[in-house]
């Protein structure tokens, strides 16, 4: 965005960490579209092919107004360097390491990345300014939370894996620096993002592939769990009005409000591919949690935010992005 002071005119700079992943490329792309300036950093963590993560900056990277600083987050070095030179108006924090299942094999790399990570970066703001912070924090806090929708005041204090407890951590720690130093940051809860792009270890990607190509799925548990699905765009319709509204310390769900269960999920996806899905049933994975859903009143109230893809016009779009590039990007 660009911001007139007496005669200058300047354009905002949006630090996006993890701006190389799903979300934060679509983010990144965005901005630039709204007349941001981006700086991105990302160490294109092997957690997924890096080659997806190149494919998806392609396009914004050809950007003047675009920077790519590779690095890690918890190279403190790196990162103070980075905020020196490169001192951001804005940082929306999203590198992490994701995904719930792995977090149970990996517990102190989750933690590593995710806690010791944001502790880094918030420390970063603070040392160098930096007034408004975003944080992508995830739905997996309510854990198995029995009342639905999962608002921002009901108690998370129960996470069920690794993942979710690094999350509620990260929350913890952006309270403490707006306690500390007033910055003003908002804590968006994002619930199961997907569209072009989503990580391919995710159930749509993962179940879109092996339907593709034949393979037999598996399923855990009896397919009646279900997720509150949000479409990419509308998280950053969601992330876009908090990079302009923020203010004080929020905590906001952005999902979409209604729930789809697998064998729902796996039926849609058979249509849209044409193709009948070979499923293998296991057990229940510890650490899963059976549904959530998003109650987005505040969201609403707070930022405008008002999802416009219900699941099976994403899922339209996404299988599209699919056949056309998505299954070149990742064998
Ligand atoms: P992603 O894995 O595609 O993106 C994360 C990016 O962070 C990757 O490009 C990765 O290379 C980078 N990264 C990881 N470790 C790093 C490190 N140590 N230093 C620098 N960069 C590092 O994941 P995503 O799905 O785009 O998720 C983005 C954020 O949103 C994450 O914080 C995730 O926990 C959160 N989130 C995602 C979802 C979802 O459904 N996708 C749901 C809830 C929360």
């Amino acid at each position: 965005m660009t911001v007139r002071t007496g005669e200058e005119a300047f354009m905002e700079n949006i630090l996006i960490t993890g701006g190389a992943g799903f979300i934060g490329s679509h983010l990144a792309e965005r901005s630039l579209e709204k007349g941001y300036e981006v700086t991105v950093i990302d160490n294109f963590d092997p957690f997924y092919d890096p080659n997806v993560k190149r494919q998806n900056i392609s396009k914004a990277s050809m950007d003047p107004r675009y920077q790519l600083l590779e690095g890690d987050i918890r190279d403190e070095e790196f990162i103070h360097f980075v905020f020196g030179r490169h001192t951001p108006d804005i940082v929306v924090h999203l590198a992490a390491r994701a995904g719930v299942r792995p977090s149970i094999d990996h517990p102190v790399i989750y933690n590593d990345v995710n806690v010791r990570g944001t502790a880094i970066i918030l420390e970063a703001c603070h040392k160098h300014g930096v007034k408004r912070f975003i944080f992508g924090s995830s739905s997996s806090v309510y854990g198995n939370a029995e009342k639905v929708p999962f608002s921002e005041d009901d108690n998370v204090d129960y996470p069920v894996s690794p993942y979710a407890a690094t999350k509620k951590a990260g929350e913890l720690l952006c309270y403490t620096y707006h306690h500390l130093y007033g910055m003003a940051i908002h804590c968006l809860r994002f619930f199961t993002v997907f569209g072009p792009r989503q990580r391919p270890e995710m159930a749509i990607h993962k179940f879109t592939r092996m339907i593709d190509r034949d393979e037999e799925l598996t399923q855990y548990g009896n397919g009646k769990s279900s997720r509150d699905y949000t479409y990419i765009e509308d998280i950053i319709d969601g992330v876009m009005a908090s990079i302009e509204n923020v203010s004080g310390y929020e905590i906001i769900n952005l999902g979409e409000s209604k729930t789809t269960s697998i064998t729902e999920l796996i039926k849609k996806l058979e249509a849209l591919l044409g193709k009948k899905a070979r499923v293998r049933v296991l057990p229940h994975q510890p650490g899963d949690v059976h549904t959530t859903c998003a109650d987005i009143r505040k969201a609403a109230r707070i930022l405008g935010y008002a999802p416009k893809f219900p699941v099976d016009a994403g899922l339209k779009v996404f299988v599209e992005w699919y056949k056309d590039t998505g299954q070149r990007t990742f064998r």
